[in-house]
C-alpha cells in the first residue's frame, strides 16, 4: 500500500515484543505511540528491585537459535547489557545432583534482566502507567481508551502484545476471528518465590561452591537461581529465585504468597542432597504470574505463526503466538514490525 502520510501506530505493552516492533518502525521513521500499563517497559522480563538485592522473578536467562535473533543480541552484548549466564547450571533429582551440561547458548541481562528491554527502549518514548482498557472506532480510526477514561489516537493501527486472555478482552468486541485466535493459546500461570539470606547456603557435596542455578525434579519446583552469582551483581547477598512448576501453579493459584513461598523453599529444601540445610531466610516473598508462559503445545502442535494480523488495523503479536521464550516473543515483535514497514512501502 502506498499512502504519503506515514501510518500511525499504537503499540500496546512494552516488553520485549512490543519493543520489538517499536524498534523496526523507529528504524523505518515510521510514528508510533508505545503505552504501557506498568512503570516502565520489562513486562516478564523485567527485575524486582528490593533495598538489599535485585530479583529476576520472570525470565531467568534466554537461549540463542534464531539468526537474526543471534544478531540482534550481538548488538545487545555489545552495549555491555547482557552476558553469559549461567556457567555452573545443575539438575536435581531425589537429592542427587549433576551438571547440566549441553551446547546451547545461554545469557542473561546485566546487572539485571531488565537491562535488555531498558536498552530496547533507549531514545523510545514509552506512554507508562497507562492501561489500555479498550479499542474505540473500525478500520484505521482507532482510538485507545485507558483506565482514567482519557482517549490516545486516532490510530490507523493497533499492535497488541499482552498475553492472549488480555488481548482477547480488547479485540473481541471488533474482530471476531481474532479473538477466536486468542482463544486457541493458552497462558500458564506461574508462581515465582524469593528468599534472602544473611549466611551462605551450605557447600553441597560433589557440586560447585558457585553453582549459579538448578533445574529441579519435583511436582512443585522446577528451577532455582542465586541472583547474587549473575553478572553484575557481586554486591548483593544470597538471594534465591524459586520458580514452580506451572501445573502446581495453576492448582495452587489463589494460594497466598505465604503459602506459595513456604511450600517452594521445603520443596528446595528436600532436593538438597542429605544432610544439608538451608539457612533461615532473613526475607521472602512471591510473585504470582496469571499468564507466564504459552502452552504452545495446547492445541497439539506447536502454533509458530509469528503474529496475527486482519484487514481491521489490529495486530496480535508476543511469546504466545510462537514459542514460550523471549527469542519467540522478541522474533514475533520484529517480524510484525516488518510486514508493517512493509505495507507502508
Ligand atoms: C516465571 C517466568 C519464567 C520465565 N523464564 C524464561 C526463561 O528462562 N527463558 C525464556 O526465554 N523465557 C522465559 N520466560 C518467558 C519470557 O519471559 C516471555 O516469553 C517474554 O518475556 C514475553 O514477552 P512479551 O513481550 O511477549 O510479553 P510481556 O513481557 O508480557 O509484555 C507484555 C506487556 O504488555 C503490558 N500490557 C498488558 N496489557 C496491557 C494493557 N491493557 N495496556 C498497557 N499495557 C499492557 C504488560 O504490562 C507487559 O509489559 C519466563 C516467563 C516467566 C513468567
Amino acid at each position: 500500500m502506498c499512502s504519503d502520510t506515514p501510518r500511525r501506530t499504537a503499540i500496546i505493552g512494552a516488553g520485549i515484543a512490543g519493543l520489538a516492533c517499536a524498534r523496526v518502525l523507529d528504524a523505518a521513521d515510521l510514528p508510533f505511540t508505545l503505552f504501557e500499563k506498568a512503570r516502565g517497559a520489562g513486562g516478564r522480563m523485567s527485575s524486582r528491585r528490593l533495598p538489599d538485592a535485585v530479583l529476576d522473578l520472570g525470565a531467568q536467562f534466554f537461549s540463542v537459535r534464531d539468526a537474526t535473533f543471534r544478531r540482534a543480541v550481538a548488538g545487545w552484548r555489545k552495549a555491555g547489557c547482557i552476558a553469559p549466564w549461567p556457567a555452573s547450571l545443575w539438575s536435581a533429582e531425589t537429592a542427587s545432583w549433576q551438571r547440566h551440561e549441553d551446547d546451547l547458548e545461554r545469557l542473561c541481562g546485566t546487572p539485571s534482566m531488565s537491562a535488555v528491554t531498558r536498552h530496547l527502549a533507549e531514545g523510545l518514548t514509552v506512554t507508562a502507567e497507562t492501561r489500555i482498557e479498550r479499542l474505540e472506532g473500525s478500520a484505521g480510526h482507532w482510538q485507545l481508551v485507558d483506565e482514567r477514561g482519557e482517549h490516545h489516537g486516532p490510530f490507523d493501527r493497533v499492535v497488541i502484545t499482552a498475553p492472549s486472555p488480555q488481548a482477547h478482552a480488547l479485540v473481541s468486541p471488533h474482530d471476531a476471528p481474532l479473538a477466536e485466535a486468542c482463544e486457541t493459546v493458552i497462558q500458564r500461570p506461574c508462581w515465582a518465590a524469593w528468599a534472602l539470606f544473611d549466611a551462605p547456603l551450605p557447600a553441597l557435596p560433589g557440586v560447585d561452591d558457585d553453582w549459579q542455578a538448578v533445574r529441579v525434579n519435583d511436582p512443585r519446583l522446577r528451577f532455582v537461581v542465586r541472583n547474587q552469582l549473575k553478572p553484575g551483581r557481586a554486591d548483593q547477598g544470597e538471594s534465591l529465585s524459586l520458580l514452580a512448576n506451572l501445573s502446581w501453579s495453576e492448582a495452587r493459584l489463589e494460594d497466598s504468597e505465604e503459602t506459595v513461598v513456604e511450600v517452594l523453599l521445603d520443596a528446595f529444601q528436600q532436593a538438597l542432597p542429605a544432610g544439608t540445610r538451608l539457612p533461615e531466610p532473613s526475607a521472602l516473598g512471591a510473585h504470582r504470574w496469571r499468564y507466564a508462559q504459552p502452552d504452545v503445545f495446547a492445541s497439539g502442535e506447536a502454533i509458530n505463526l509469528d503474529y496475527r494480523r486482519s484487514a481491521s488495523g489490529l495486530a496480535l503479536c508476543g511469546d504466545g503466538w510462537r514459542g514460550p521464550r523471549v527469542e519467540d516473543a522478541w522474533l514475533s515483535g520484529h517480524h510484525l514490525g516488518e510486514a508493517l514497514v512493509a505495507d507502508a512501502t
